[in-house]
């Protein structure tokens, strides 16, 4: 007997972490996209694997991923509704012939596809297993605060990663790997796929400018704290970046930061 795959954990975190960043305001319309490597044995409890209901061309090869299993969002598809109608907004596919097409085994009822964003997620999920082999979420989305941000701030990685860790004092401790900036670019293509995961290689959180941020984790909870905590500081200083500031959080008082949660900041961003 199959269990019920609207009870698997993976399925249960899905829909509601889509329904929490809608809530945040992160994923207005269709923006904003997820998706979740799932472990096969996990996903047989629930789904019979053996069962392919379409073959979807991806358009970009990924070796690694051959034979891997996600749970992704829809393209065009709006985060407000996955909880209404998880088996139209959501799918399971399954990676073949070297990741340049995609098998699928579950969701899309109304014939429709994975995320246009899939290159710069497929991408991403590699680069990430290589730098963390438990990295399993891949998360893009719009918070207000950032992209707001992104106008008005110097887009060099080590300044803007700088000021966001000076915003809030747990930043450096949720990341201090930091975060990597891409400059504007034309999304949906193979190009700011390849651009992401070369970015990817070195912090879980890619800021998009003009547009959005993607953030990588362990778990959905995990990527989705990242992004919250990263969207936090920088909400601060869209409230503080047109006053006087005369207080700050020094590098000696990050270096303490450092110690006392055994964290290391990104080499080279701190004095
Ligand atoms: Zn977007």
């Amino acid at each position: 007997m199959m269990k019920d795959l609207m009870k698997a954990g993976f399925m249960v975190e899905m829909i509601r972490t889509t329904a929490n960043m809608y809530a945040h305001g992160w994923d207005e319309r269709n923006g904003g996209n997820i998706s979740l490597l799932l472990n096969e044995e996990e996903l047989r409890e629930y789904l019979d694997t053996e069962r392919v209901v379409r073959v979807i061309p991806t358009g970009f090869e990924a070796k690694e991923l051959d034979g891997r299993y996600f749970l992704v969002t829809g393209t065009g598809k709006y985060f407000k509704n996955v909880q209404y109608a998880p088996e139209v907004n959501l799918g399971i596919v399954r990676l073949m012939k070297a990741g340049t097409q995609a098998e699928l085994l579950w969701g899309f009822e109304d014939g429709g596809t994975f995320t246009s964003e899939f290159p710069a997620h497929m991408m991403s999920h590699c680069a990430r297993l290589e730098a963390d082999p438990e990295n399993r979420v891949v998360m893009h989305c719009h918070p207000t605060n950032l992209l707001a941000m992104t106008y008005v701030h110097d887009l060099d990685e080590r300044l803007f990663t700088r000021t966001l860790w000076q915003m809030c004092t747990e930043c450096i401790v949720v990341f201090p790997d930091g975060v990597n900036v891409l400059p504007w670019m034309l999304c949906g293509t193979n190009e700011i796929g390849e651009a992401t995961a070369e970015k990817m290689r070195t912090a879980r959180l890619v800021v998009w400018a003009q547009h959005g941020l993607y953030g990588a984790g362990r778990d959905l909870d995990e990527a989705f704290g990242l992004i919250e905590t990263a969207e936090k500081a920088a909400e601060i200083y869209m409230k503080i970046a047109h006053l006087p500031q005369i207080n700050t959080i020094t590098d000696e008082e990050m270096h303490l930061l450092e110690k006392r949660f055994g964290v290391k900041g990104r080499e080279g961003y701190l004095d």
